[in-house]
This record gives structure tokens, sequence and C-alpha cells, in this order.
């Protein structure tokens, strides 16, 4: 791990919900309703080496998926500065943009979804390097059969399409076109959340392969804190659009700091691999249409105190490459 591939430095994104057809009926008659803004990613700093992997964790709403998605250029940041390898995207040429979009790919959780059934596999990861001037068409075949040997796959799925594999077998197909465009980092959505639990811990072990064989740099998007203990070096925790806590994986596993983290974790003592969600913290996460004041977690967190609803907390250094975003470790 050397230079960083990817830096956010205060990326938020909002999202406008629209009025429905009451408010739109109830302004009519004189009443004075507004769309509401989401901030699904609040303020954001995170910095991604080259070769590191970094779980992004939280519950389902958090925004971990939006700022994967930020992460991956697929959105664009409301607010902030998203740098590949040091330089601001914002300000790249279109060249340099399209090969940084290119460099940062995304894997899906539903593998099925993403790629186009119409298609058999040989285009569906071929199509890419051809158009973008990777390889020649007349390579494609050779390169495919490559690629697909690499994800666990026969090189005769390549006359086949995607609903005729299994989603074990799709999973790896997603993957294959990801990898076909040469990229420096993938980014990964829930990418086995849709697996039985036994094909998850292959492809698991696929991605632990390619980032050897490829040198790649990963963003582990998921609420399985299973698969992110066993794959991510450095664990980025999320809480209402802003990360809370982060540090290297084993010793926020071992004494998590954050109230949150501490919560999440308490859920799953042993890291079961079939716990998949974070049920039991016992209310429900508020609205980020209306997020609490000061610590957005003070209306969960059993240590709240009078500082925590009236000021928001920095996430601060707290010693061995770890930050924590909570009044506690002031006192
Ligand atoms: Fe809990 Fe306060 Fe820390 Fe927030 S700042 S996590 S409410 S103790």
């Amino acid at each position: 791990m050397s230079a960083p591939v990817l830096t956010l430095a205060n990326v938020s994104k909002r999202f406008v919900k629209p009025l429905d057809v009451s408010e739109k009926i109830a302004n009519l008659l004189g009443a004075h309703r507004k769309p509401q803004v989401v901030r699904a990613v609040d303020g954001v700093d995170l910095t991604i080496m080259s070769g590191e992997v970094i779980g992004l964790v939280g519950e389902s709403g958090c925004g971990k998926s939006t700022l994967g998605r930020i992460v991956a250029g697929i959105q664009k940041p409301s607010e902030g500065v998203v740098a590949f390898k040091g330089q601001d995207i914002a300000r790249m040429n279109k060249t340099e943009r399209f090969q940084a979009n290119l460099a940062v790919q995304m894997v899906f959780q539903d593998p099925m979804g993403s790629l186009n059934p119409r298609m058999k596999v040989i285009d569906v990861v071929g199509e890419a390097p051809v158009v973008h001037g990777i390889i020649q068409a007349q390579q494609k075949e050779g390169y495919v059969s490559d690629l697909l040997g690499r994800v666990g796959l026969d090189s005769s799925a390549m006359r086949r399409y995607p609903h005729q594999f299994s989603g074990g077998q799709r999973a790896r197909i997603g993957i294959a076109r990801a990898l076909a465009v040469n990229p420096t980092m993938l980014v990964c959505d829930e990418a086995t959340a849709a697996l039985d639990v036994s094909i998850q811990a292959q492809i698991i072990n696929l991605f632990v392969t390619l980032r050897q064989e490829f040198g790649l740099t990963y963003l582990f998007v998921s609420h399985d804190l299973g698969v992110v203990a066993h794959v991510a070096d450095r664990v980025a925790v999320m809480y209402l659009g802003r990360i809370v806590e982060s540090g290297p994986t084993e010793a926020l596993f071992a004494s998590p700091n954050h109230p949150y983290t501490q919560a999440l974790l308490s859920e799953v003592p042993r890291l079961e691999p079939k716990k998949k969600s974070f049920s039991s913290l016992n209310s429900e996460i508020p609205s980020p249409l209306n997020p609490p004041s000061g610590c957005s977690f003070h209306t969960r967190c059993p240590r709240a105190f009078a500082r925590c609803k009236a000021e928001r907390p920095a996430l601060k250094e707290i010693g061995g490459g770890r930050m924590s975003a909570c009044h506690l470790n002031d006192r």
C-alpha cells in the first residue's frame, strides 16, 4: 500500500423527495409544503490506498450504497471532492474522467439485473474492452475465455445467455465483466448478499484471489459483518450518512470505540456468517429526512448525555490509525 487511489473530501449527496399528490393538493388549498431533502451522504472524508480493502458497513438506509456509487462514478456528489490518484475528477478533461471511471468498476448485488439477458456471455464480458480499445475485435474470444477461466468458469460459458447460469455463476460473469476493462479498483455493493452461504464463501475467496492476481483495491459495501471481517484491511462504519468510526479491521472488531459500532458488534458475538442484519438494535434508524440534532445516534445511544443532543461530534483520531466521532472521547 503506497499512494491513495481514491480520496473523498467532505463529500455529500442530497436527494430531493418530490411532493406527493396529497401535499400538492394541500398546496393548492393554501398550504406551503416544500419538497424534502435527504442527505444520503453527509460530509464524508475517506482515503482508499492502493491495494487496500475497505469494508463499508452500516444498517440499511445509512447511505453506504450511495457512497459506493459515488466512489464508482455512477453518481456525482452534491458537494465535496472525489479525487482519483490525487486528481479531482470534476476538474479532469473528458478523456481523463473517462479513464478514471473505467479504472473503478462496480460489482452489483443482482448480476441478473445488470447483465443484458439478450447478450451471450462473450458479448457481456467482451463488448466493453473492444469498444474502449483495450483489445481488437478479433482478440475478443481469447480474451473472454481467459477472463472466464480466472473467475472459475469454463470457456464454453461464452456461447450461453445469463439466464442459463446459477446465481453464483452469474456473480462470476459480473466479476469477469468488471475485470474486462482492466480496473484498478472494484466497488462491491452487497456483491454476495443474494447468494447461498456456501456460494458466498466461494465468491469471497475469489475476490481475495483476484486481489492478489490483479493487484486490485476494493471497497466492500456490506451489511454483513462476517464478510467484512474476512476480507477488509480497514473498516468504516456509517450511520445516517456519516462515517462514525473507522480503523484497521482487527482493532476495530476487537475493541469498538463508538457506541454505534459497539451495538452492531454486540449483535454478532462471533461474527456468525448467517447473521444478516442489525435487527436487535432496539429501535428503528431515524428517518434521514429528519435526522436528530447533534450526534445523530443520540436517540438510540445508551451512553448519550446532554452535549450529544446539542453538538455534532467530529470524526477525530483516537490512536492506532483509528477515528471515531463520539463526545465520550473528549471526557
Ligand atoms: Fe452516544 Fe453521545 Fe457518543 Fe453520540 S456522541 S455516540 S450520543 S455518547
